[in-house]
């Protein structure tokens, strides 16, 4: 057996699994889908469901100090306008006039093409893992085709948001490949609008939540007034989000509607934030390595001071590394006390709370670790994903693809299998244990095929265990044979063994 690996183009093979064994699909595929928009199949959906439950219990149900709430998608207008989404929640857009596209200012890099110390011209490429590269090739093609002799500078890589007014009509269209059809970078605001009742004026105007941690915030005092909570404690959730982002892409990872699972941990004004900070960076890196995300591929990034808004105190991304980059997957940040103040301000109903010890009300502060279930989907996938080289039944070599799911996540924990079809006492005694761990566990009952086809249906999929009946099972002591999917090997345990197992491994 070869050891396990990742294939040259993971990403390909990971959306190609997705979709073949229904993980994930393109929304409305009939109608030739609609960009930036998913849907989740049988496997998807419960591979969803168990980190969203994992999430749940350890940030929920298993702590003392957080609660969950779970808010409408629709709120009051005034929520956008007080949080500053309906002003400031833009992404810089650039447009090409000649072929409609549309880009984000901030992935569109651009250098200038330098032979000899004189600019010649201008290069473009969309961001990517290697964007110098790009740019760099694109520059030596350039001067290639404008046959200019000379030396060629190395590129200077500049995103369009930095592009001065007068370079703006020399650089290149992505699209065209020629100049003078890019715009200035303007601000679009990605909140997706809608009506509210039968009107449709201005007045009617909503929006579709951008994050679900507004509904923490303007439930805040309706929380703290069911007394059950203290600081320093947290509001949870986990749903919806919609941002009508410029760009969608790299399959799940960025998209137009998407799934958060957000928490705000409120703590006094005077209490230290950058220990609480650190606390729930650490705390979410556990929890992604308890989902079987590894370390290896998990960083941090400190957002640079100089780029924060002016209330937070500090960001920091935990950062995966996807098969197309080292990309943000969990942001980490320290709000002060802006989102309960700007409420309190825009609402006029205070959002304080009162300090037996100092007799004082203040606001409290916050720590906000949000993330996006999709894009943990999508880690997960990725992380998981190998193939190997192994031996059939019949010594022949063959390759196998499998999914090292934690048993955490796993859609399947265990599949049951009678060793075959065609003996009814093996079939009914297959089905009567696959019964037994249907009412707790997920598993799947599968009789079709020889035994080895049968585990690697299971391994494509992340099913952590397979249990074949045999003539064993029913003529001697009852025991099973329980194959592991990583390591393939096999034992034979008891019904009672494997139960305790599922218990350990499963929670
Ligand atoms: P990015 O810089 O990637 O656009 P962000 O910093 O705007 O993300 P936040 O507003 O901090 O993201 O949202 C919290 C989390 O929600 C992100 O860390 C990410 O996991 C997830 N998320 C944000 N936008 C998207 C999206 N378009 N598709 C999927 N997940 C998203």
């Amino acid at each position: 057996m070869s050891t396990p690996s990742a294939p040259e183009n993971l990403m390909e093979a990971v959306v190609s699994l997705a979709k073949r064994r229904g993980f994930v699909f393109p929304s409305s595929e009939i109608y030739g889908g609609i960009n930036g928009f998913f849907d989740y199949g049988p496997l998807g959906v419960e591979l969803k469901k168990n980190i969203r439950d994992c999430w749940w219990n350890d940030m929920v149900r298993r702590r003392d100090d957080v609660v969950g709430v779970e808010t409408s998608i629709i709120m009051h207008p005034k929520v956008w306008e007080a949080s500053g989404h309906v002003a400031g929640f833009t992404d810089p857009l650039v447009d090409c006039k000649a072929s409609k596209q549309r880009y984000r200012a901030d992935q569109l890099f651009f250098s200038p093409v330098i032979v000899d110390g004189k600019t010649v011209g201008y290069v473009s490429a969309l961001e990517s893992d290697d964007t110098a590269g790009a740019l760099q090739a694109a520059a030596e093609t350039f001067k290639r085709k404008k046959a200019i002799q000379g030396q060629l500078a190395p590129v200077i890589a500049k995103d369009m948001t930095e592009a001065q007014p007068d370079e703006i009509a020399l650089i290149p269209s992505p699209a065209t490949g020629e100049p003078g059809s890019l715009t200035p970078p303007r601000a679009f605001n990605m909140m997706f609008e809608t009506h509210v009742g039968a009107m449709r004026d201005a007045s009617a105007i909503a929006y579709l939540r951008p994050e679900t941690a507004q509904g923490m915030f303007v439930d805040f005092k309706a929380v703290v007034d069911t007394g059950r909570v203290k600081l320093p404690f947290g509001i949870a959730q986990t749903g919806k989000s919609f941002r009508n982002e410029i760009t969608p892409r790299n399959f799940i990872f960025r998209s137009r509607e998407f799934e958060q699972m957000e928490m705000e941990f409120f703590i006094h004004e005077d209490d230290d934030w950058a220990k609480w900070h650190r606390y729930w960076i650490d705390w979410c890196k556990d929890w992604l390595k308890s989902i079987g995300l590894p370390d290896s591929h998990l960083s941090e990034y400190d957002h640079l001071k100089e780029k924060l808004a002016f209330y937070s105190k500090g960001t920091t991304d935990i950062m995966f590394k996807y098969p197309f980059g080292v990309q943000e997957l969990w942001g980490i940040a320290a709000r002060g006390n802006y989102d309960l103040t700007q409420h309190a301000n825009a609402s006029g109903k205070p959002q304080d709370i009162f300090d037996e010890a100092t007799k004082k009300k203040f606001v409290p502060h916050v720590i906000e670790p949000a993330v996006g279930l999709d894009r943990i989907f999508l880690a997960v996938l990725c992380a998981g994903y190998a193939e190997e080289e192994v031996k059939d039944e019949k010594g022949n070599v063959e390759k196998r693809t499998v999914l090292r799911l934690s048993p955490r996540v796993a859609p399947i924990k265990v599949a049951v299998l009678p060793l075959l079809k065609n003996k009814p006492e093996l079939v009914a005694r297959a089905q009567a244990l696959y019964a037994k761990i249907k009412r707790k566990y997920a598993a799947f009952y599968d009789e079709a095929g020889a035994i080895g086809r049968r585990y690697r249906r299971q391994d494509e999929i992340g099913t952590p265990w397979c249990v074949t009946i045999d003539f064993e099972t029913i003529e001697k002591d009852g025991t099973v044979t329980l194959r592991e999917r990583d390591s393939m090997q096999q034992k034979r345990i008891t019904e009672a063994e494997l139960f305790a197992l599922l218990d350990e491994q499963v929670y």
